[in-house]
């Protein structure tokens, strides 16, 4: 298969972090007969540098003419860079949020997964962490309370502030259709969470659910209320596959659930349209205290790699080539220094992706 990628290394990290995840997927290229093309394109502070704004027209349309989008991390250090002097509509975040409105990336899909060789970085008890997880986090992205009207004014001689949850059928319908796609390619369950004993807008997402859910009659389906849902990431991690909820709830969620994995740099993201398309990339930032050293952990953004190749192209076996390849790694006691402890091997970067490459 020819496949065609838009490539957004970023700043900071990012170059270092994305040149490893693309010598993976060459691995992968030259052992399953495939082509991968990349189009290196600008954005963040790359973009502000060459071209005085943090996203141009080219890199949307770009990125639009192409399978997959895979991203490195954009911006700096947020008080010395000369970046974060710009008005907030210039800076490089700025870029971020317009390249998913852009690309109409409604679905934040976020794995938490901690491998049993890592679980000493997980802050809960042993005999919770011993059990391991591996679950997906999706969260809307792109309606719900941050989107909702917004307004302050004064009843009564008081300020009075509002903002509306508005969800829509449609909205609704076209992530959960997301998720039950993906726990398709999983272990074939979804939990739904929602405050639908309280919430209107939480009763149409279980309406609209449990229709979706009719069409998938191999997948099961759950619903949790989402306190007992937060409650539950911490006393039983290992129950969850695939968790779909509303914006603000997945916000809060998926920050949860990757705080009990240990460590940022293993965890990888993918945004979704309705089709195939997304934009994949490490949930960590630029790290500019790191940057430039070879010190970075490739990790999370070769695990987003490998979800591009799952979710985008429709490859299982070279996604999967790809997660054992970072396992057998970890196995053989190869760590980047934010992942490591006493007896094991400290390798860099580059080093880092050398040694994943080499597994494929
Ligand atoms: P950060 O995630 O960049 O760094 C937090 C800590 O985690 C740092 O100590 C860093 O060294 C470490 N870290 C992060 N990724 C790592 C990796 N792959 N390997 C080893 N260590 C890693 O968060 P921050 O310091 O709050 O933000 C720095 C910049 O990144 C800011 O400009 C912020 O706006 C930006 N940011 C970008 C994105 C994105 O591109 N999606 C996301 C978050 C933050």
């Amino acid at each position: 298969m020819t496949k065609n990628i838009a490539v957004i290394k970023g700043d900071g990290i990012g170059p270092e972090i994305v040149t490893e995840a693309m010598k993976v997927l060459d691995a992968v290229a030259k052992k399953y007969g495939h082509t991968f093309n990349y189009e290196q394109l600008l954005m963040g502070g790359a973009s502000i540098d060459a071209n005085g704004e943090p996203l141009t027209q080219e890199t949307i349309d770009r990125c639009k003419a192409s399978d997959a989008v895979l991203m490195g991390s954009i911006g700096g250090d947020t008080t010395t860079s000369p970046w974060y002097k710009l008005p907030p509509h210039l800076r490089p975040e700025a870029g971020l949020l317009g390249i998913r409105k852009a690309l109409g990336l409604f679905a934040n899909l976020r794995p938490c997964v901690l491998y049993p060789q890592l679980s000493g970085a997980c802050p809960l008890k042993k005999e919770i962490s011993d059990k391991g997880f591996d679950m997906l986090i999706m969260r809307e992205l792109t309606g719900g309370l941050y989107f909702g009207e917004k307004k302050t004014e004064e009843v009564d001689g008081e300020l009075v502030a509002v903002d509306t949850l508005i969800y829509s059928e449609h909205e609704i319908r076209r992530i959960a259709v997301k998720a039950f796609e993906v726990a398709m390619k999983r272990r074939k369950k979804v939990t739904s969470v929602d405050k639908a004993n309280v919430m209107e807008s939480s009763r149409l997402w279980r309406k609209v659910v449990e229709e979706v859910a009719k069409d998938y009659p191999e997948v099961t389906l759950e619903h949790m209320l989402v306190d007992n849902s937060a409650m539950q990431l911490v006393k039983d991690p290992a129950q969850f596959d695939v968790m779909v909820t509303e914006n603000m709830f997945g916000d809060i969620l998926s920050d949860e659930a990757s705080m009990i994995t240990g460590s940022i740099g293993m965890l990888a993201s993918a945004s979704m349209n309705e089709t195939k398309f997304g934009l994949y990339e490490p949930s960590g930032g630029s790290a500019p205290d790191i940057a430039g050293q070879n010190k970075a952990n490739p990790i999370a953004t070769i695990l987003s790699a490998a979800m591009m190749l799952r979710y985008s192209f429709d490859m299982q076996e070279e996604a999967d080539a790809v997660e054992n390849a970072v396992s057998k790694v970890l196995e053989a006691g190869i760590r980047t220094g934010d992942i490591m402890s006493e007896g094991m091997t400290c390798v860099t970067c580059s080093e880092m992706g050398d040694r994943i490459a080499a597994l494929i």
